[in-house]
């Protein structure tokens, strides 16, 4: 483990996902939002693989709000959000996008390994559980919110020390 700037981390992985995406479909457009709290400080992680999950949320908030953008044609507005927040002995990073939401009934199997609902070619379903597992070596959890229509949150809950 390295002391670790999260805000950096999350800042390059999000370009990464975000320019990897706009190279294959060059008319890809979403706003990006970041606020990041600037008091956190270093945290002692694996960057190598905490940048591993930052990249797989972010690759599936942008496929989300791609999604959605072919669906409703006009008057979607995709936004990607991120944001970093003291809580008390955590770090916590929020990956939020405005895409369709994850239902119910997947809910359930989103972290289990090969779970996809992505054409074949597209999807692994390996991301989240190898997510999971990376956030829990690291003795966090990795969270998720989210409403049909609205959108989806993910929180990666890290501990300070
Ligand atoms: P993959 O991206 O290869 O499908 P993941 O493990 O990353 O595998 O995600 C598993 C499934 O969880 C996705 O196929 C999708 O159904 C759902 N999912 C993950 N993130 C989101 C999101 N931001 N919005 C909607 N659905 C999501
Ligand atoms: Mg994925």
């Amino acid at each position: 483990k390295d002391p670790t700037d999260i805000n950096v981390l999350a800042d390059e992985y999000l370009r990464l996902a975000y320019h990897g995406l706009r190279a294959k479909d060059k008319s890809f457009n979403a706003d990006i939002k970041i606020n990041f709290d600037e008091s956190l400080g270093k945290i002692n992680v694996v960057p190598e693989d905490i940048g591993r999950v930052l990249l797989n949320l972010f690759n599936n908030a942008f496929y989300a709000v791609q999604e959605k953008t072919k669906e409703e044609k006009s008057g979607f507005d995709p936004v990607v959000s991120v944001s970093t927040k003291k809580v008390g002995d955590n770090i916590e990073i929020h990956v939020s996008d405005n895409g369709n939401g994850i239902p119910q009934k997947i809910l359930a199997k989103i972290f289990q390994p090969f779970f996809t609902t992505k054409p074949t070619g597209q999807g692994t379903g390996l991301g989240l559980s190898l997510s999971y597992d990376i956030v829990k070596a690291h003795r966090g959890e990795l969270k998720v919110e989210t409403e049909v229509g609205k959108g989806t949150t993910f929180i990666i809950e890290l501990p300070i020390s």
